[in-house]
């Protein structure tokens, strides 16, 4: 059997094809919520079959760039550059974290493609397409599916190949024409050996477990899954980061917005980066559980106390400690880091934020409360992860050792 090494870890070249599907903001509850009502019998099929569901958890700050980068390099933030979907570089400059140019380590898929072996990256938001087919690897973006070709596999219409129109990125059912182009593409090319399917989080934002446009979502999502396992792929099922509601009683948002606290308080601060920031501001209106901070030394004991006294925050630390403990890059990141609690979201200035652009209630994500994750695999993980991922130690950025290295066969 032939492995590859990325990022110093081995990855067995898998002699079928082998499918890891990111659902962004795909809450472990979403799926305990529907097994639970029986809305999801592929799923629950598949488990029943030697198929397993365990609990991972996810890079912090809960936010989809980190985490679909560390999902396809194996590696964390610190390793392979992209801390966040957006952050403040040494020059003082603002940048969304969607450029390869930020990227300091190989894809797994890059790799493989080097080698000859045939991949494929599938994304909804084409955000993260030209990271994901960085180094040579076939991606396509739902959001740009129109008018684009996979001349790898030899398609010049990926609408024609899926066989219908794509729907726009902020329609609620987006995520499946993504599942459809990797469907399409698995019975196009048999040759395909890893596909990476990445999802968008607008029904998770949207909607809590059991409402019904999650409702629709999971169906559909299980139906698509139900076609996948039927092609006799092993399939990977995990998640960027999870979700958690973040208003009040009345339904109003929740916020802190850290900018105006530390001014009242005559704090001065050089900027607040919301890493969440991203083209999508229709999602989450840019409003997070993370906060960076970036402020002169002489600043940040007063800038901590002030912080430390608001109801709902609750860790602050300086960039060496964010650093380590989260495992970011130290240049990428702010003098503070600033989580807050499940219920509570972090902005910048009110007058910066416009939360009726929001599709519904704020639901979000960023903080510590966000990193539980799905790992859901059809086929039982054994070996040397096994006892880990039944502690629930693993992490989303595990997925394809589990996938490629370490599944036994059908039950
Ligand atoms: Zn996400
Ligand atoms: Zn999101």
């Amino acid at each position: 059997m032939k492995t590859i090494t990325v990022n110093d870890r081995p990855y067995t070249v898998p002699d079928h094809p082998v499918v890891v599907i990111t659902v962004d903001g795909g809450d472990p509850r979403y799926f305990h919520d529907a097994l639970d009502r029986g809305t999801m019998p592929r799923l629950r099929r598949m488990l029943d079959n030697g198929g397993e569901f365990g609990i991972g958890r996810s890079e912090i700050p809960s936010l989809t760039n980190p985490n679909n980068i560390s999902i396809v390099t194996g590696v964390s933030p610190a390793l392979h550059g992209i801390p966040g979907n957006y952050c403040r570089l040494p020059d003082g400059s603002l940048e969304l974290l969607n450029d390869p140019k930020y990227l300091r380590a190989p894809s797994i898929h890059a790799a493989f493609a080097a080698q000859e072996v045939p991949t494929l990256t599938v994304t909804t938001k084409d955000k993260l397409r030209l990271l994901l087919g960085h180094g040579g690897v076939p991606s396509v973006s739902v959001e740009r599916a129109a008018g684009s070709a996979l001349p790898r596999y030899g398609v010049s219409d990926v609408e024609q190949l899926v066989g219908a129109a794509a729907p726009d990125v902020y329609d609620p059912l987006a995520s499946h024409y993504a599942m459809r182009i990797g469907l399409a593409a698995l019975r196009h090319a048999p040759d395909l050996r890893l596909l990476y399917v990445s999802l968008t989080d607008r029904v998770q934002h949207a909607s809590a477990p059991g409402e019904e446009l999650s409702d629709l979502f999971l169906t559909e999502f299980d139906t698509l899954l139900g076609e996948y396992l039927d092609t006799g792929c092993t399939v990977a099922i995990t998640a960027d980061h999870g979700m958690n509601a973040k208003h009040d009683e009345h339904g109003d948002p929740r916020v802190h917005y850290l900018m105006d606290v530390l001014t009242e308080r005559r704090v001065p601060v050089d900027e607040v980066v919301l890493p969440i920031t991203d083209p999508y501001v229709r999602h989450h209106g840019a409003l997070g559980g993370f906060a960076w901070l970036h402020l002169a030394p002489e600043h940040r004991t007063a800038a901590r106390e002030v912080l430390a006294a608001l109801p709902g925050i609750e860790e602050i630390w300086d960039r060496a400690d964010a650093a380590t403990s989260y495992e970011l890059p130290a240049d990428r990141i702010g003098d503070l880091a600033v989580t807050a609690s499940a219920s509570t979201a972090l902005g910048r200035t009110a007058a910066d934020h416009d939360l009726s652009q929001l599709h519904g209630k704020l639901r979000s994500h960023g903080s510590r409360h966000e990193q539980f994750v799905p790992l859901i695999l059809n086929r039982p993980v054994r070996g040397p992860l096994a006892a880990r991922f039944a502690a629930g130690t693993l992490r989303n950025r595990d997925i394809h050792d589990l996938a490629l290295n370490h599944l036994g066969s059908f039950g």
